[in-house]
């Protein structure tokens, strides 16, 4: 195998099979000739870069580990390699695919019928049928499990939405957006498929945002939005379905803050070449070096804690919390990477053209989403302590 670039320095990418390297590399190539030129173009205008969707169908990665529905089928390590790859050189592209695969094609999986899962995950496999996740609310952020304001209303064989949601990626332009909802009779959450085009369904963009600015986050307004019950995710009675698809796609965070990492690291290292200062690059200085040690040392840590994280999904081992733990160290270490490449830099790490402003800004939306610092926190200390925080 090829030795791996600089940002794997304990070489874990040689743990793969030949068949997996060989799709990484594959996602790496895509990522360098299709994304990573346009990338600080699309984020600077906050715009999607809709061209490119055709072309990563062609890599054939969506859905990896779901058994069935035209899935190609691969190891949740490969999975993590994958979502490195694209979040080392935009993160916003692997929020985007995160979205698609893990929150929108997660939630008809573990929460669909078979005859949801056959209808809907092959086109979706096959990016045809864009999903988003419309869980989070105005007023109801980390507190989703106990508190949903939007509420769903049985009458006849329908159901009728009302509510808002906030902050939902790819909303602007889905064919479909999982909306979760509790039940006025029961007060327990369920989901339904809200397709494209739905009476009383509007979703209107987010402006101004200053992290992940190309990927497309939505307003939802459901007013009276009627879906009928064949919409209903038909194995979802609680908010405790709707955590099987967060438990898989918070560990998938944690990859995407190691790619930020990785991709902020790698930017740093390469400009300790090139930028001189004192007739010398400044990579030859101590304090230069220090830092970009610093950096690969909680690089690697993180990367490691992801990769074993993985290994426990693949045996089907993963705990909720075990994930919740690796969320939090990955995303709070790459906050601080991020800021130490930035350093490096000098004044043209706030520089767009540099890329690396892009990295810093785009690491702030990985630490608070898929469960803020805090939150996961808190679902670690409960496992531990056997004590509950949260009520
Ligand atoms: P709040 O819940 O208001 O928290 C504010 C602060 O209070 C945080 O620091 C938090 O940790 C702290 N806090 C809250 N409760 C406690 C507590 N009990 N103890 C200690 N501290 C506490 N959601 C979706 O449903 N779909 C999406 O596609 C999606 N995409 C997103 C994309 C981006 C770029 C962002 C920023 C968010 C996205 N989200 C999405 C929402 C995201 O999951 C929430 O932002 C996150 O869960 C936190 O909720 P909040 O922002 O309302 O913060």
């Amino acid at each position: 195998q090829a030795p791996e670039i600089e940002g794997d320095y304990y070489q874990l990418a040689r743990l793969l099979t030949k068949e997996e390297r060989e799709k990484q590399l594959e996602v790496r190539e895509f990522m360098n000739e299709h994304v990573k030129p346009i990338a600080n173009e699309y984020w600077n205008k906050a715009q999607f870069p809709m061209h490119i969707i055709p072309k990563m169908a062609e890599l054939n990665i969506a859905g990896l580990t779901y058994e069935g529905y035209n899935s190609p089928m691969g190891s949740y390590l490969l999975e993590g390699f994958i979502t490195v790859e694209m979040a080392r050189v935009d993160t916003s592209i692997s929020t985007f695919f995160g979205v698609q695969s893990g929150l929108a094609m997660g939630s008809i999986y573990f929460c669909g019928s078979e005859e949801q899962k056959k209808k809907w995950l092959p086109p979706m496999q096959r990016l045809e049928k864009i999903g988003a996740f419309g869980l989070t609310e105005p007023n109801v952020g980390s507190a989703v499990a106990g508190g949903l304001e939007t509420t769903c209303k049985k009458e006849g064989d329908k159901w009728i939405l009302n509510g808002q949601k906030k902050w939902i990626g790819n909303a602007t332009f889905a064919d479909l957006v999982i909306i979760w909802a509790r039940n006025v009779e029961d007060n327990e959450v369920r989901g339904f498929i809200v397709e494209k085009g739905t009476a009383g369904f509007k979703a209107e963009k987010q402006e101004d945002k200053m992290a992940l600015r190309t990927v497309q986050n939505a307003l939802i307004t459901l007013t009276d939005c009627e879906v009928s019950e064949e919409n209903r995710l038909q194995n979802c009675d609680s908010f405790r379905d709707t955590s099987k698809v967060l438990k898989a796609t918070r560990a998938g965070v944690a990859w995407q803050a190691v790619g930020c990492a990785r991709g902020a690291y790698e930017l740093a290292l390469n400009y300790s070449h090139t930028r001189k200062q004192f007739g010398k690059p400044i990579g030859s200085f101590q304090l230069v070096q220090d830092l970009l040690v610093e950096m690969l040392t909680d690089l690697t840590a993180i990367q490691s804690m992801a990769f074993h994280l993985s290994k426990l999904q693949d045996e089907g081992r993963m705990t909720d919390q075990q994930a919740s733990l690796a969320k939090v160290a990955c995303s709070r270490h790459t906050r601080e990477i991020v800021g130490k490449a930035r350093e490096i830099f000098g004044g043209n790490g706030i520089l767009l053209e540099h890329d690396i402003a892009r990295f810093v800004a785009d690491a702030e939306a990985i630490y608070t989403y898929e469960g803020t610092k805090e939150v996961n926190s808190l679902i670690v200390g409960r496992d531990i302590t056997g004590i509950s925080a949260f009520v």
